[in-house]
């Protein structure tokens, strides 16, 4: 008989959602991580993170005359997690700047679980220069510099942080190339211990590496001036080596992640076939994304599953079984999701009413061009000719990053529409997009729309939040939504898998909601309650952090 033995993984991630309420995480990518680790944690595997603490932040959103401000959201680690006593050197410039760490736990609420630690960096120590203290402060704060030190701090202080505390660490999953200069430390390490040449210690660090690319989007992609990496990086990498690696022009991070990790996956089936375009040469996997199944479904659906799936927590496949709960359960765990989110966004947005027997239709995501949140609006006066008919009303959140100017164009524009359409079309847009509103959204309207640009959506995960509360999609085929789509079936297809037309995308939105979606939730609301059960059945059960875990697990830590 043989067994595998599952290696200790070391998960390296510049954003992790902890909690909804402390702001180490600015959207998906840290939503991901730390559904990742719930599911570790629920699994029982044997799994350490490590992150910033991000001490003031990403940023708070205050909506003022339908423009974006910022400010800080300052949180104390020491409120929430236990201060490890060690400090190890990472040297940035001409400074030595002292990282300790706070140990967060991630605790399940599974049988057979294991708590899952999570280590916070902070270089906010009175040793350190007043300068390398606010290191560890703003998430995706500074310019490039500070961004580059941040990268030194997270790969190079987390690799030694890790190996201070004993931590057993076998294998380092990059989560995003954000975490890449780890594989610098171990290659220096690799060639200190043993006098291998630097093919072979290459091959070494290799073997303990596993890189998750998250983004088909060029800007996504960190690069940094070779002038500034050889100033705050020094000796730690010959410039001849840099380049080797990370590219003769620029240092690109997920080229030096590509090159040093045995084993890489895109987010989705698609999103591994344009990385494999965009870096030619290199095996991509595809490991599909999922949600954390218990951290999504509303208080109504954890009830619904306890009650029909038993063991759906530890073991969401079977959620397939969804098609035993009688559909007006179902119906009745999400005329309390939509309650709860409508009374929320009524105390927001006082002066709009809205009605819980109206066509909702949700849209959450972080407001950036290649999103397009505009295009619902591509055509008013057939929005509004079909709300004439067919009642609709919408609810809309995201962040912009406070230097995408256009995101924050898109959130003015997206007030200038709701003033328009006031009367006809209630438009609400919620500020502070977090976990918690998330949650509320996802399970809460009667519609989750998704339009990116193709094929700029690496994967996407709130549309299987919506999925899992029995919320069909509305969506561009890309990302997740290629291998969850059945037409009618789980939910339906803006535009067709082809070429990027915008004026296509936009003429298909608009027929679908007045040909299909609309008629079938006034006109045949059984049918309608058929499809939000498919969508848990079918993506529920599918798109889960669960299955993808195991897949992790499987088929990359144990080869
Ligand atoms: C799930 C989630 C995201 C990611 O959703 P996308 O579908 O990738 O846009 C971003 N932010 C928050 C707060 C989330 O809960």
């Amino acid at each position: 008989m043989t067994s595998v033995r599952i290696p200790h993984v070391a998960y390296f991630s510049m954003e992790i959602a902890l909690q909804s309420d402390v702001p180490t995480y600015s959207g998906g990518l840290g939503v991901l991580a730390g559904d990742t680790l719930r599911s570790a944690a629920d699994l029982a595997l044997p799994v350490t993170a490590v992150t910033l603490a991000s001490r003031s932040g990403y940023f708070r959103q205050q909506i003022e005359g339908g423009r974006q401000l910022e400010h800080p959201q300052a949180w104390n680690p020491a409120d929430h997690a236990r201060h490890v006593p060690v400090k190890v050197p990472v040297r940035v410039g001409a400074r030595e700047v002292w990282v300790t760490a706070w140990e967060w736990r991630i605790e399940s609420h599974c049988a057979e679980s294991q708590p899952v630690s999570v280590l916070l960096l902070d270089t906010d120590l009175p040793e350190n220069h007043p300068e390398d203290r606010a290191l560890t402060g703003t998430l995706y704060g500074g310019d490039a510099a500070y961004r580059l030190a941040q990268e030194m701090v997270l790969g190079i202080g987390g690799v030694r942080l890790l190996a201070a505390i004993g931590c057993p660490v076998e294998k380092y999953h990059l989560n995003e190339g954000h975490a890449a200069l780890l594989t610098l430390e171990l290659l220096r390490e690799q060639m200190e211990r043993s006098d291998c040449d630097l093919d072979a210690a290459i091959e070494a660090v290799r073997r303990r590496c596993v890189f998750t690319t998250h983004t088909p989007v060029p800007a996504g992609h960190d690069q940094f001036e070779h002038d500034l990496v050889h100033s705050l990086l020094g000796t730690l990498a010959s410039a001849e080596l840099l380049r080797r690696l990370g590219g003769a022009e620029r240092l690109n991070m997920t080229l030096v992640a590509l090159e040093l990790s045995g084993w890489v996956n895109g987010v989705a089936q698609r999103h591994a076939e344009v990385s494999r375009a965009m870096f030619p040469g290199f095996e991509v996997h595809a490991i599909t994304n999922g949600v954390h199944p218990w951290t999504w479904a509303s208080d109504g659906h954890r009830a619904l599953f306890d009650q029909h799936v038993p063991h759906w927590c530890h073991e969401p496949e079977l959620l397939i079984h969804a098609s035993r709960i009688p559909l007006e359960d179902i119906a009745r765990a999400h005329a309390r999701a939509k309650a709860s989110l409508l009374a929320h966004a009524q105390r927001v947005a006082e002066p709009v009413a809205l009605a819980p027997d109206c066509l909702t239709i949700g849209f959450a995501r972080r407001m950036t061009s290649y999103k397009r949140p505009l295009l619902l609006f591509s055509d008013l006066a057939r929005l509004r000719r079909i709300a004439r008919r067919y009642p609709l009303q919408i609810v809309m959140a995201g962040k912009a990053h406070p230097r995408d100017w256009e995101g924050k164009q898109h959130i003015e524009q997206l007030h200038a529409i709701a003033r328009e359409l006031e009367g006809e079309v209630p438009l609400v847009f919620l500020p502070g997009y977090d976990m918690d509103l998330g949650r509320q959204m996802t399970a809460g309207v009667d519609l989750w729309l998704n339009t990116p640009q193709r094929p700029l959506e690496a994967s996407g995960t709130s549309g299987m939040k919506a999925a899992l509360n029995g919320v069909p999609n509305l969506s561009v085929l890309d990302g997740w939504w290629l291998e969850g789509w059945e037409e009618g079936v789980t939910g339906w297809a803006v535009g067709p898998d082809g070429p990027h037309d915008p004026a296509v995308d936009s003429l298909s939105l608009h027929d679908q909601l007045e040909q299909v979606i609309a008629p079938l939730f006034y006109e045949d609301p059984q049918a309608w309650l058929h499809v939000c059960r498919e969508a848990i059945a079918r993506n529920g059960s599918q798109f889960n952090s669960h299955r993808m875990l195991r897949r992790y697990v499987l088929e990359a830590y144990t080869r």
